[in-house]
């Protein structure tokens, strides 16, 4: 990239270091955020974020509301360990840092791009912005399979039998396509009013995957 000719406020650069606040928004638009992220994440006015985008991506971002599911973990298993393997690097990066919240963020995003290697990585940055505010809402908490002992994540007003592993509880169609296996004897789920809670319940990791 050519030399910036963003130009942020004073308040703007007070909240962050400067360096620091164009190197997470300029990592995060690089891994395809939208500027309505960055700007939460790095606390930039609109102008700046979309701004930055066009010096990086020589274009404007596209037109229309970031796309939302907040049920996406639930649609598929593979949705869900996706999500599982963002957070168990999450919330282990998470301990004893410094780093802020987008920091962490990005550095969680990479690295679980980094553990898919040349896999499809079906988790893109913008989705695990909103699963990393699912979490800090107590919506998504962790669970650890009983018979894998693996730590994955879950829609917390679920009742327990509900909240899938995405190892032990799928299974593949005939064109290889995952499915949760207990869809189709369960009844459906009816959902019941969350109760906010302040703290994340959860004590994913990593290495249990
Ligand atoms: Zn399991």
């Amino acid at each position: 990239m050519t030399e910036s000719h963003l130009r942020l406020t004073p308040k703007e650069s007070d909240i962050l270091g400067l360096k620091r606040k164009l190197d997470l928004a300029k990592g995060i638009i690089e891994k395809g955020g939208r500027p309505s992220i960055v700007r939460s994440v790095c606390q930039i006015s609109k102008a700046s974020a979309l701004q930055f985008h066009k010096e990086i991506h020589g274009h404007g971002p596209k037109a229309g509301l970031l796309p939302y599911d907040p049920d996406w973990i639930t649609k598929s298993p593979e949705n869900c360990l996706h999500a599982s393997i963002y957070f168990n690097i999450f919330q282990k990066i998470s301990r004893n840092t410094t780093a802020c919240k987008g920091e962490i963020y990005l550095a969680a995003y990479t690295l679980y791009e980094q553990t898919l290697m040349d896999k499809p990585k079906i988790l893109n940055i913008n989705r695990a912005w909103h699963i990393g505010q699912q979490i800090s809402m107590s919506y998504l908490c962790g669970m650890t399979c009983s018979r894998c002992h693996s730590t994955y994540v879950a829609i917390r007003e679920f009742p327990d039998p509900y909240k899938f592993c995405p190892l032990c509880d799928a299974t593949s169609d005939s064109t290889g396509r995952q499915k949760w296996k207990q869809l189709h004897t369960r009844p459906r789920i009816h959902r019941t009013k969350r109760k906010k809670k302040s703290h994340i319940e959860t004590s994913l990791n990593k290495d249990d995957l």
